[in-house]
């Protein structure tokens, strides 16, 4: 220890005189954060001898304290004999108690800060925000005191001071929320930037007028349409006007950084204000839509206030393209639609930091502190797969959920943010009602985001002066709130008279901001003054290339065997060194056999590729899911790891200098956020293939609000082309209820209007051309595939190189397994999937000769003519039969008969389609091993004698 250093540190020191108590406090606040004690004693603590092994911080406390503890001693024997010892020791006393107050506001002020427009949010009493708490009283204010690390720019204040900066900076209209943050240069980022201007920065007249603008915006557009459409339902963003300067804001400073795109994501509260105030939809447009005119030639269409939208802004850093994202009414859905869109955009533009696009999404403070995806959607924020550099928050808090207001219904956190803790993003909460307030907080978030690519949140409190809707009463559930409501002036009134008062600007000049505004929505003009009229297209994607196709377009999926085995072979190569784990050579080693066709072709090679060929010929490729990297059911092996040091080699990535971007993410658990951020990904890039796999099938159930509402009928309603594929394990192996079926049923109930592709591959040469054809076609529709488990390794389920080379993807197989003369068929069994070769196999241990199986690999869009044809060239028919593993109220049965009745009633007319499979059951599969085995074989037999 060295003793010199610290005994003049202290010498020098105010405290001379010894304060353990304080010295303590200062090295517990250095362990945290280094730069939040005086320099000298940073430099004091950092020449602390450390201990092997451990970083400089880590000498243990108990050594620091025995120390310190000496020194005080000594030091205290020295002044005792001094007459003004005990005045200063009763001032360095209460120094640690006015640095422990500081602390306190940084921790808790926004408990105190006015923060609710309304005045009626219950604020529990913040009992060590009190000076009496720290044995600290008013006749200390006059007293001068260090401000420690306080970032008021001098050293020393009046006691009455530091409160004053103190309540101004985390007490008024701004409640920030920063101290969870770990990362120290964070915190103190933070601090700086608030403390620095008391968080009230002090804004030019010029800046204080666009405030107004903008705010004369919000509010005409909502009286306008109150006006001509009143009682419509438009979910009006009246009390949380502040939003519209909130994201001017956020967009001209994203683009002044650098940023080419903004993604934006937002449910239906004030969406029709953003549209035509920020992203400058033509009013008329939207005029149209409450007049209920169609907007797509074909499809459902969706309601106005679901409605996305694009358009080009000109900013400081140049054109920024902005997208609002569609939204269905499930609210928190369109957060980890957004990332996965803006993920896209990055990656086309090669931002991987993360610079050139952000996304912005705005929520309700109901839906952020009550669905679960919102946990997702920030659990993948740092992710490798799916980070994007820091997402944008803002909560839309009106304090009121539809109807449910009291706190203690509404959630159990403090506030409806508490979850975003979980990334450790600040928080801002702010009075919605205080527009340079709601200003200097958007710049704060933009600048975080800029600086540290993360999270960031605002939290816009302000209030719903309507109800849910324009139809609904809101004061029969809350009558005191509204009672507050009806009296408050709007948001930009009080601006106004603010401005007025200080004499910013004059009444009659408040007055013409409006009465612009308003003579623009009267002619119908963009109302934005940035927006590009003539927007450079480069800066998205064309999707033109891929609009107007059906899905019976043509496409080559064969590729030339030579290409194939040149292929395969980069494939073999591995780094010098590398010692791949005993099973996965194995499976190397086949595979190098199956390249030189000494072996056939199984699953895992023919899966891995097709994506070689696609990457070969110019596709990227996306591909998540929980252990995609070796596959649930280790088939795959994309990504191998070295035995010896834990290294990663991914053949995929090496086949040729500058090749596509070969992506594999084995992904957190989550299926919601995680499919809904593909589906934004799929969305946005058009020429990538991006799948989705699922641990077991029926995993995708816990998606299922992106199944119903985005891949099956994102198109119809919003006229957006996806082309995700999902892989989804399915088949009956007596594994049990849960991991048997990944509920085709579901899938084939949602297909409509060749919405979708469900395919049932069952050879290797299939899945092979299916996954290639889903990116060689023009076409992009959502293709669902139910992928196999034991037919992984099945001794029957072969393919031969040859087979990829030149084959294609058949929507129906007919007889190619055995040689069945068709003369000789009396019985066809049609069937899809897994139990073919059960079916396959009693028919070859039974010799049977008369009995065809077939498999429709395609259950929808359903192959009508191929099966036609197939089926044409059994003359002699007596029985048609179709079978399946699943239960009868489950499987293609219900939703696929009637094609095949269809088909049935041109080919042998006279015949009724029988059913064999298991009968309907509450539960997807039996639990009980034999009891599933017993179930089989008589599936299988039925199908045969039926
Ligand atoms: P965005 O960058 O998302 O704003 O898209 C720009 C334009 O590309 C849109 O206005 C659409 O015309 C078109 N577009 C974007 N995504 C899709 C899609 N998934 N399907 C069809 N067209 C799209």
């Amino acid at each position: 220890m060295h003793e010199s250093t610290m005994e003049q540190l202290w010498r020098t020191s105010h405290l001379a005189g010894g304060n353990f108590a304080y010295v303590e406090q200062l090295y517990e606040t250095y362990l945290t954060d280094p730069n939040g004690i005086p320099q000298a004693w940073r430099e004091y603590f950092d020449k602390l001898p450390k201990e092997e092994g451990l970083p400089s911080q880590d000498v243990p406390h108990s050594v620091i304290k025995e120390q310190f503890l000496k020194l005080s001693r000594r030091r205290a024997a020295a002044v005792e004999a001094s007459p003004t010892s005990l005045v200063s020791t009763e001032h360095e006393r209460k120094q640690v108690k006015v640095l422990q107050l500081i602390n306190t506001y940084r921790f808790r002020g926004h408990q105190k800060a006015k923060l609710d427009p309304l005045n009626l949010m219950v604020r529990e009493h913040v009992a060590d925000m009190e000076l009496e708490y720290h044995g600290l009283t008013k006749a200390d204010l006059d007293t001068v005191f260090q401000t420690g690390s306080l970032c008021f720019g001098v050293e020393t204040m009046t006691f009455g001071e530091i409160i004053r900066g103190l309540e101004f900076t985390y007490c008024d209209t701004v409640g920030a929320e920063y101290m969870h943050i770990v990362n120290t240069e964070e915190k103190r980022w933070v601090q700086q930037r608030l403390e620095s201007v008391r968080s009230h920065p002090v804004y030019e007249k010029e800046r204080r007028y666009h405030l107004l603008e903008r705010l004369s915006a919000a509010e005409g557009l909502e009286k306008y349409l109150s006006s001509r459409y009143p009682g419509t339902k438009r979910f009006g963003l009246e009390g949380g006007e502040s939003l519209i300067p909130l994201l001017d804001e956020l967009i001209q400073r994203a683009g002044s950084y650098g940023a080419k795109e903004i993604v934006i994501g937002m449910a239906h509260r004030g969406r029709l204000n953003v549209l035509v105030n920020t992203l400058g939809k033509n009013p008329k447009a939207l005029f149209d839509e409450f007049e209920g005119k169609r907007l797509l030639d074909e499809g459902s269409g969706d309601v106005k206030y679901h409605q996305g939208f694009s358009s080009n802004v000109l900013t400081p850093g140049g054109e920024v393209h902005l997208a609002l994202a569609f939204n269905p009414s499930h609210l928190e859905i369109v957060s980890p639609v957004v990332e996965g869109s803006v993920r896209a955009r990055q990656d086309r533009r090669d931002d991987t930091a993360g610079d050139a696009v952000v996304p912005v999404i705005m929520h309700g403070d109901a839906a952020f502190a009550g669905q679960g995806v919102v946990m997702e959607t920030f659990q993948m924020s740092q992710t490798r797969g799916y980070g994007v550099g820091g997402t944008v928050h803002i909560i839309i808090n009106n304090q009121v959920g539809f109807t449910t207001h009291r706190r203690e219904d509404a959630r159990s956190t403090e506030y409806c943010t508490d979850v975003a803790k979980m990334v450790q993003a600040p928080i801002f909460h702010v009075n919605g009602d205080d527009p340079e307030a709601v200003l200097f907080v958007t710049q704060v978030a933009m600048d975080y985001r800029n600086t540290f690519k993360k999270d960031v949140v605002i939290d816009l409190l302000c209030y719903r002066r309507r109800g849910h809707n324009e139809a609904d009463e809101p004061s029969a559930t809350q009558p005191l709130m509204y009672q507050c409501i009806k009296s408050l002036p709007t948001t930009r009134q009080i601006y106004a008279q603010r401005l007025i008062n200080e004499g910013v600007i004059t009444e009659e000049e408040s007055a013409r901001l409006e009465n612009e505004y308003r003579d623009l929505l009267d002619k119908g003009d963009h109302v934005v003054k940035s927006l590009v009229k003539e927007p450079n297209k480069e800066l998205f994607v064309d999707w033109s290339p891929y609009l107007g196709h059906q899905w019976t377009a043509k496409c080559k999926t064969g590729i030339s065997l030579k290409t194939l085995q040149k292929l395969g072979r980069k494939m073999d190569v591995l780094p010098d060194g590398f010692v791949p784990q005993r099973q996965v050579s194995k499976i190397l080693e086949d595979r190098k056999k199956m390249t030189q066709s000494a072996m056939p072709v199984n699953w895992g090679y023919a899966e891995v590729m097709a994506y070689a060929t696609l990457l070969h010929e110019g596709h990227s490729i996306r591909l998540t899911g929980q252990d995609v990297g070796r596959g649930t059911f280790s088939h795959r092996h994309a990504v191998l790891h070295n035995q010896k040091d834990g290294g990663l080699h991914i053949p995929l990535q090496h086949l040729a200098e500058g090749q596509p971007v070969f992506d594999i993410y084995d992904s957190y658990l989550s299926e919601e956020a995680v499919l809904a951020f593909e589906y934004g990904y799929a969305t946005t890039n058009p020429k990538t293939l991006v799948i989705w796999e699922a641990q077991f099938g029926d995993f995708a159930n816990g998606a299922q609000v992106v199944i119903d509402q985005f891949i099956t009928s994102g198109e119809h309603k919003w006229g957006r082309l996806c082309g995700l594929t999902m892989l989804l394990p399915h088949g009956y192996e007596g594994q049990g209820p849960e991991h048997s079926s990944a509920r085709l049923e579901r899938y084939l109930q949602l297909c409509a209007e060749h919405n979708i592709q469900v395919c049932v591959p069952t050879t290797p040469a299939q899945v092979f051309h299916m996954l290639r054809r889903q990116v060689k076609r023009p076409l992009r529709k959502p293709l669902v595939a139910m992928s196999p488990k034991s037919l992984l390794r099945h001794k029957d389920a072969v393919s031969t190189v040859e087979e990829l080379a030149e084959g294609h993807f058949y929507t129906v197989l007919g007889e190619i397994d055995d040689h069945i003369d068709p003369k000789q068929v009396r019985r066809v069994i049609m069937c899809s999937g897994k139990v073919y070769y059960d079916l396959l196999d009693k028919r070859r241990n039974e010799n049977i000769q008369d009995v065809a199986i077939i498999r429709i690999e395609q259950l929808y869009p359903f192959p009508e003519d191929d099966l036609e044809e197939v089926l044409s060239a059994y003359k002699k028919l007596t029985n048609i039969v179709w079978c399946q593993e699943e239960p009868m109220n489950q499987g293609a049965w219900y939703c696929s008969q009637h094609h095949m009745r269809n088909v049935l009633a041109k080919t042998h007319p006279k015949l009724y389609l029988e059913y064999a499979g298991r009968p309907g059951s509450a539960a997807p599969a039996a639990g009980y091993g034999h009891v599933h085995a017993e179930e089989q074989a008589k599936l299988v037999n039925d199908a045969f004698t039926i």
